[in-house]
């Protein structure tokens, strides 16, 4: 994303990125965790909202966790003087020293990146905080409880600041291997009579395991307002707000008669006549091309402020557009406005409908839709 918004020369495509409700969330994340400070988490362009929308939604966040080292030279550019952590770390040598002068915290997962810090201090270093990463069970990243206690020796007296890291595989989940308490238990077990503050939840965990909090949280999905699991009645106790609405126009009405299909392949086929919207939103801005008949749209009704109905999705979406069901929104017409998600129409209920998770949708908004911060 990256063009300015502008509905008088543009597509009526728009990311509207609600600033509020990315402080209302992060406020929810404090509430939740209220003893722990807050890693908010930004990879992927934000989840899909753009870096300035979060950076200043979240700007009273602890620290903004990130992967690209690129990413953090715009947060410092952008004048974030807070802490910074590189989620994955450095993932070659040669930056190092830019990711010094950045002053980034480091997560530490393999020996190849201790070996690089233990080759740094021999030439003198301002200390680096270091985010030492326990492989408990999820078997992605991180070190094995006897490395991880080694690595921690080796890197601790060279005066790196040392902190404990590790990430949950099923928080989202009950009764699934590995549970968030077999991998907390080898946590505590590993870095017993070791000092230096922990991190350990992902928004899950923050959600539904509060007994797994550690003294750094790590939220990203929460503070976008979808729902770790990809269903939405699942985070609906926790009140969080969408960040993001996915907006667009009618551009045509068809007039269909019963038996006429619609689109490419004729997926859908009129049971009887009825209208049809074409909405300017398709595959190529990160519509979900999977999404089935029956996906909802909200679609305003002129005749009211504010009001709207929700319509389904009819024949296939293609690169461009989709097509709706206007049977219960009589009032539509051309330029009647389609919120594709956002407050109306959770993402995780576009996602549901496309086998899919809210996570994906919202890091596929393409570039090519315009952004405007609000
Ligand atoms: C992405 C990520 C998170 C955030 O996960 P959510 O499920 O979006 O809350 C936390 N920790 C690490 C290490 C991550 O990579």
């Amino acid at each position: 994303m990256g063009a300015s918004a502008n509905s008088l020369i543009h597509r009526p495509i728009l990311a509207s990125i609600n600033t509020q409700a990315f402080q209302h969330n992060l406020s929810r994340v404090r509430e939740l965790a209220p003893e722990s400070k807050i890693w908010s988490v930004i990879k992927a362009r934000a989840y899909g909202h753009c870096f300035e929308a979060a950076f200043q939604g979240l700007a009273s966040t602890d620290g903004f966790a990130l992967l690209d080292i690129q990413d953090a030279v715009w947060l410092r550019e952008h004048g974030w003087q807070g802490r910074i952590l590189l989620l994955e770390g450095l993932f070659h040598e040669n930056e190092l020293d830019l990711a010094q002068k950045l002053h980034c915290d480091l997560v530490v997962h393999c020996e190849a990146q201790i070996e690089w810090l233990e080759r740094l201090s021999l030439k003198s270093h301002t200390p680096i905080s270091v985010f030492l990463k326990m492989n408990t069970g999820m078997n992605r990243l991180g070190l094995k409880p006897d490395a991880y206690r080694m690595g921690f020796h080796r890197l601790h007296s060279l005066g790196y600041r040392m902190h404990h890291m590790t990430h949950f595989a099923n928080a989202d989940q009950i009764d699934r291997q590995p549970t968030v308490d077999s991998q907390l238990e080898l946590f505590d077990q590993t870095i017993a009579g070791l000092e230096g503050p922990t991190s350990l939840a992902n928004s899950a965990a923050i959600l539904w395991h509060r007994n797994a909090l550690g003294d750094w949280v790590r939220p990203g999905i929460m503070l976008y307002g979808a729902s770790p699991t990809g269903i939405h009645a699942d985070i609906e106790h926790a009140h969080l707000k969408a960040v993001m609405q996915l907006q667009s126009e009618i551009i045509d009405i068809q007039e269909l008669q019963a038996g006429d299909r619609i689109g490419y392949g004729g997926r859908y086929e009129a049971r009887e006549d009825m209208r049809v919207g074409i909405i300017a939103c398709g595959y190529a801005d990160g519509y979900p091309r999977t999404a089935k008949d029956g996906t909802p749209v909200w679609i305003s009704d002129a005749s009211q402020s504010g009001g709207g109905v929700i319509c389904p999705i009819v024949g296939r979406v293609s690169m461009d557009m989709l097509t709706v069901d206007l049977r219960h929104a009589p009032n539509a017409k051309i330029g009647s406005v389609a919120e594709l998600w956002g407050e109306r129409v959770p993402v995780d209920d576009v996602a549901q409908m496309s086998d899919t998770i809210g996570y994906e949708l919202l890091c596929a908004v393409a570039p090519r839709v315009p952004v405007e911060i609000v």
